[in-house]
């Protein structure tokens, strides 16, 4: 093993928590990512987190790149949220009845959103996503769903599918519990391949309810697609009545107000957002335009509800995190932030040929380890430079930097990150580059 300079942290406190956590739950944690099976060492269990940082339980602080997997925009406690939400929670925590906060919420997003008419919220993206294809197939009376290999929608049974081995396939399980028929109904594509597209939209004549595509594919590295690609996907399945679905849980409201739709100028007919809607609480939402949503229960015939569904204090979290997202220049200055330290990165890794290259739009990046130039497809990734990455975490978080546990995941730049962080940031990145590529 490859170890840098710098001695371990402790991680004493953790690993008794994990010890413990081990006798309540599988493997220890209630998502599996966390467990950092992926990286050296115990999980780290958070205590705290504030602006840029967080710090675990044996006291060691760290700037923070996971953002929770995305919501947290404005970096951790922000005084707004905090507050708005204090200020919510004493009136109550639940009603299951309406309340003029999820009103206003909507209104946020409706009024600065031209790919939303009418929405629903979730508790989560998974929700959203499961929803959206409910909604797509009672929209269209087909059964048959597009997605693409790489691209993640949540743990919903009939998305849990991974490519089968042909161009044209329909997909095979890809976790235990999953019905062969529902993955039946799944067809797994390719991303960035138009051929692909034609065949199946050839093969399945209206059968397909939709196609659903990540705003830009980030749970499998940042997979950025080409615009033409984006256009014809839209006028593939225009040709063919079959919905196009955009998943936004990690993009929307991340890349600018509108999300990836804006970034591509198309405008899906349902889109998923999640995690920055919520403001760190668990909220997912979808919307389309009046007409699709009004097949939605109880105006249509597609069931769809939830019990903490638009939840009071979720709602004010969401509120008062995208009330400063449209304040002006929030966009340019995050996405600024980002640019300059993932290109000063790149510069350091290049002048000394190392072999990565950091993938950046918005203020999400990836760090790769490859020397392509682009990397479209889940088969373009190098899964043995994740041992790379291995390397490159535990040196990190050594140096006081937090990325989520896995080389495939993307890592988010907030509002709390300064520029002296960031530039800390980046020197740890170079010093731990260094250990790698020794
Ligand atoms: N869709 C995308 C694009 C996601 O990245 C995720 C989660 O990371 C989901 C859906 C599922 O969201 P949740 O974890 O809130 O259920």
């Amino acid at each position: 093993v490859n170890t840098g300079s710098k001695p371990d942290i402790s991680r004493e406190k953790s690993a008794e928590l994990y010890e413990k956590a081990k006798n309540y739950f599988p493997g220890g944690v209630n998502s599996p990512v966390r467990a950092f099976k992926s990286v050296y060492g115990t999980p780290l269990f958070i205590q705290k987190g504030d602006g840029c940082f967080v710090w675990d339980a044996d006291g060691n602080q760290f700037i923070d790149f996971c953002a929770s997997w995305g919501p947290l925009i404005l970096g951790h406690n922000n005084a707004k949220v905090r507050e708005k939400v204090t200020e919510v929670m004493q009136n109550g925590m639940s009603f299951g009845a309406p309340t003029a906060l999820e009103n206003e919420l909507a209104e946020l997003i409706i009024k600065n959103n031209r790919f939303v008419e009418k929405i629903r919220f979730t508790s989560s993206g998974t929700e959203a996503v499961m929803s959206a294809i409910r909604l797509a197939r009672g929209y269209t009376g087909r059964d048959k769903i597009i997605k693409f290999e790489g691209c993640y929608h949540g743990h919903t049974d009939s998305l849990l599918v991974k490519a089968g081995s042909g161009l044209v396939t329909f997909g095979e399980t890809s976790s235990a519990g999953v019905p062969k028929s529902f993955a039946q109904e799944t067809i797994v594509l390719p991303l960035n391949d138009t051929e692909a597209l034609k065949q199946a939209f050839d093969q399945f004549k209206d059968q397909v309810a939709a196609v659903i595509i990540e705003g830009i594919p980030a749970n499998n590295g940042l997979l950025m697609q080409d615009a033409a690609y984006i256009e014809f996907l839209q006028g593939i399945c225009k040709e063919n009545n079959a919905l196009l679905i955009f998943d936004e849980v990690i993009t929307g409201f991340r890349l600018g107000f509108e999300g990836a739709a804006a970034h591509y100028g198309v405008k899906p007919d349902i889109v998923t957002y999640g995690k920055i809607i919520g403001g760190g609480l668990p909220v997912g939402m979808y919307g389309a335009s009046a007409e699709i949503m009004g097949h939605i229960s109880p105006d249509g015939g597609v069931y769809q509800a939830g019990t903490l569904s638009g939840n009071p204090v979720a709602m004010a979290a969401g509120i008062a995190q995208l009330t400063e997202l449209l304040r002006s220049g929030f966009y340019k200055d995050l996405n600024n932030k980002t640019s300059e330290f993932a290109e000063s990165i790149q510069r350091f890794a290049t002048a000394r040929n190392y072999k990565i290259k950091v993938f950046y739009i918005g203020s999400i990046f990836w760090i790769a380890f490859t020397d392509k130039d682009k990397i479209q497809t889940a088969a373009d990734i190098d899964h043995n430079s994740m041992e790379k990455f291995k390397v490159m975490h535990r040196e990190l978080l050594n140096r006081g930097i937090y990325l989520g546990p896995s080389g495939y995941e993307v890592g988010f730049v907030s509002a709390a990150h300064t520029k002296i962080e960031l530039e800390k940031a980046k020197r740890a990145i170079f010093d731990s580059l260094d250990v790698v590529f020794r």
